[in-house]
């Protein structure tokens, strides 16, 4: 089977080229800048590698290069790509806040963590994106827009954590300084908290952004809108994320989606302020993004001020963030319709 070269770190580059192919130690240094810095995927085009080498190349190995499906561009200016990806469709996001250019790629096909207020949740789970595919979705996005993308998140659809092994190639490879080059600070991985899961990343020894979506700071609550929060005791999250905090030196980022009845209530802001008081953390609000066949609500303005007003002075960060895309369907809990789509219907929905 051809080696998919995109989902390669630099080091796994080299000993296959060394190893396998019996080339040079250079040669990964010029192959990686042609796949990673200037993004090139046809082996034709690589013009300081040998013919031979090139050959040699074509007859082993192969680039992914996803297929543009639709973009759809919400009025905020936030951009939503389809993309058909060797496995599967994927859907990627594209926030512009000058000047900063935010990237939200997913990582599996549909998700298993099935939050209750989630498309992707609906979707259920259809398979693991590799590390090329993760990486495939940052340069279609880079190359179809104007700006240089400064940030990436891994908030798309699908739990990283749930797909470790890719999603730590994929890091290390955008945050490569020998290819696009996203700072390790300017990545930020999102996770429910499986068990486990952030252990690996501080065990990476990097300064990756941690985003934990909590959505709840009551266990009862919290498993009701995140089944998968049964295996993760909120006790022995707050560990882990301490664990992260005291490793890495940064703040975690507390996702907080608020759901009319459900954890907008000043009991709820009261869980939240004394769960997060001893984390080194930074509380992301968000409102609940209408999801079509999903009963779910958004609160009132006047709900989300006495939560906001209660929180303020007790905890050390609060920002309310107004989700942006949700007229393309690309806000946070919005993704996963195509995989919806490919679930009753195994045709792909064509290009605009
Ligand atoms: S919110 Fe994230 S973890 Fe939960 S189902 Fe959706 S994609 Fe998966």
């Amino acid at each position: 089977m051809a080696v998919e070269l995109l989902g390669l770190t630099f080091d796994e580059l080299q000993n296959w080229l060394v190893e396998d192919l019996h080339q040079k130690p250079f040669r990964a240094k010029q192959l990686f800048k042609w796949l990673h810095f200037r993004r090139v995927s046809s082996f034709h085009a690589m013009t300081d590698l040998s013919l031979k080498f090139r050959n040699q190349l074509k007859s082993t190995a192969h680039v992914t290069v996803p297929e543009q499906m639709k973009k759809v561009e919400s009025p905020d200016g936030t951009v939503k790509y389809l993309l058909q990806l060797t496995s599967g469709p994927a859907e990627s996001v594209l926030i512009p806040d000058p000047p900063r250019f935010t990237a939200c790629l997913s990582t599996q096909y549909g998700c298993r963590m099935g939050c209750k207020f989630c498309m992707t949740g609906l979707a259920g789970f259809h398979g693991n994106m590799t590390a090329g595919e993760i990486v495939a979705q940052l340069y279609a996005m880079s190359e179809n827009s104007e700006s240089r993308i400064s940030n990436v998140v891994l908030m798309g659809m699908g739990e990283p954590m749930d797909n470790w092994d890719a999603v730590a190639n994929a890091l290390e490879i955008i945050s490569d300084s020998r290819g696009i080059c996203i700072g390790q600070r300017k990545i930020t991985v999102s996770t429910v908290g499986i068990p486990g899961g952030i252990r690996k990343l501080v065990d990476m020894e990097k300064q990756y952004g941690l985003a934990v979506s909590l959505h709840s700071a009551v266990q009862r609550t919290r498993e009701m809108l995140v089944p998968a929060a049964k295996a993760i005791n909120l006790t022995e999250l707050k560990r882990d994320m301490l664990e992260y905090t005291g490793t890495t030196g940064r703040r975690v980022t507390l996702e907080y989606c608020l759901i009319q009845g459900i954890n907008d209530s000043l009991e709820e802001a009261e869980a939240l302020a004394e769960y997060s008081k001893e984390v080194p953390c930074k509380i992301n609000l968000l409102v609940y993004n209408q999801v079509t066949g999903l009963d779910w609500k958004k609160p009132s303005e006047e709900t989300i001020k006495r939560f906001i007003e209660y929180l303020y002075p007790r905890c050390s960060a609060v920002t309310l963030r107004r989700s942006r895309g949700g007229q393309v369907a690309g806000a946070c809990g919005q993704l996963g319709a195509s995989v919806l789509e490919k679930k009753r219907d195994p045709v792909l929905p064509g290009s605009p």
